[in-house]
């Protein structure tokens, strides 16, 4: 084991039922890291595959030591994959990448280049996607440009899994949800000095994509997590406190003027107050429930709780 020894490079990969892509990538990993003469480790997360990756993997780590494995008891989803794999990091640098071959190793080297030029992050541009127009790309673009108009960080693709991160911002960054895409708002949270770089993107030659359309409307609402974070994680209780302090404002006016109305006109039309009050009551306990929601999220991400994931400890490789 050369475990002690201080690594330069981890390359963090989740993977979910990607048999035949797997063994190829990790060669393909292997042979761009080892020309660079640092000191790397792969880290291959294993998200509760079905079919023969882990077995795959865990022939891999006999092969090559600096190929570690971490098996999830279940499929957790790719954030908590990559969460996984930043937490089992050592090294200086943590690379991410997809392990569908989508994404090309050969593009690492100069990612780290520019890193070198004094960033944080360089999230990598599929300027030349290789998925379905109708289906992927076009959603894809627009999603990114909310993203972008939401988040503030200007990138054409914060849907490309290639980026590269300094230790200290990415150990920082915690993920749940389907929060990965959102990992340079995340890191732009963190102070990160964020810049992008076009890549490699081939085409998916083996497996299944994961993701469907549904996947939209999901990262919809992450993103409204997103927007509370970036505005709001430092003082909700402006936030929260002075939506609330109207609501009650108005409520009471309200409270006040049914009053009135009783006093006056008693008995006249007793339904309809059984009727406004129970309305008031639901739009007041809904409007509870947004921002118990809302809280909830902030909690999830701040809170003392830190996995949201289950590694299978004995077949750590
Ligand atoms: N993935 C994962 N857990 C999941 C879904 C996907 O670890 O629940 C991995 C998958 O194996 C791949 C990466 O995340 O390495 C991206 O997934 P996919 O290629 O299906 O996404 P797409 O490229 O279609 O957006
Ligand atoms: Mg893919």
């Amino acid at each position: 084991m050369d475990e002690k020894k201080k690594i330069d490079i981890s390359v963090v990969v989740p993977v979910y039922n990607e048999e035949e892509n797997v063994p190829l990538l990790e060669q393909k990993i292997h042979d761009v890291l080892e020309k660079l003469k640092r000191e790397y480790e792969i880290i291959m997360v294993d998200d509760g595959s079905k079919d023969r990756t882990y077995a795959i993997l865990a022939e891999l780590h006999q092969f090559h030591p600096r190929t570690k494995v971490v098996k999830f008891r279940g499929n957790y989803g790719q954030s908590a994959a990559m969460a996984a794999g930043f937490e089992a990091a050592s090294g200086e640098i943590v690379v991410a990448m997809d392990g569908d071959l989508q994404n090309d190793p050969t593009d690492i080297p100069r990612m780290l280049e520019k890193l070198d030029e004094g960033y944080d992050v360089v999230a990598g541009w599929r300027k030349n996607r290789k998925d379905n127009m109708v289906i992927r790309k076009i959603p894809s673009k627009i999603a990114n440009k909310i993203i972008c108009s939401i988040t503030g960080v200007k990138l054409h693709d914060t849907g490309c899994s290639l980026k590269v991160f300094r230790r200290e911002i990415i150990k920082k960054v915690r993920l749940y949800g389907e929060l990965h895409r959102f990992i340079p708002a995340l890191a732009k949270i963190e102070g990160a000095r964020i810049t992008e770089m076009a890549v490699n993107h081939h085409a998916r030659q083996f497996g299944k994509s994961k993701y469907n359309i549904t996947r939209t409307f999901r990262v919809i609402m992450d993103l409204t997590t997103i927007n509370l974070f970036m505005k709001h994680l430092k003082k909700p209780i402006h936030f929260f406190g002075s939506i609330g302090m109207t609501s009650m404002f108005i409520g009471s006016l309200l409270v006040l003027a049914m009053f009135f109305q009783a006093i006056i006109r008693y008995a006249e039309n007793p339904d309809l107050n059984v009727l406004l009050t129970t309305a008031f009551l639901y739009i007041v306990s809904g409007f509870g429930f947004i921002v118990l929601g809302l809280l909830a999220n902030l909690i999830v991400a701040t809170g003392t709780r830190k996995h949201i994931y289950h590694v299978d400890e004995q077949d750590k490789k």
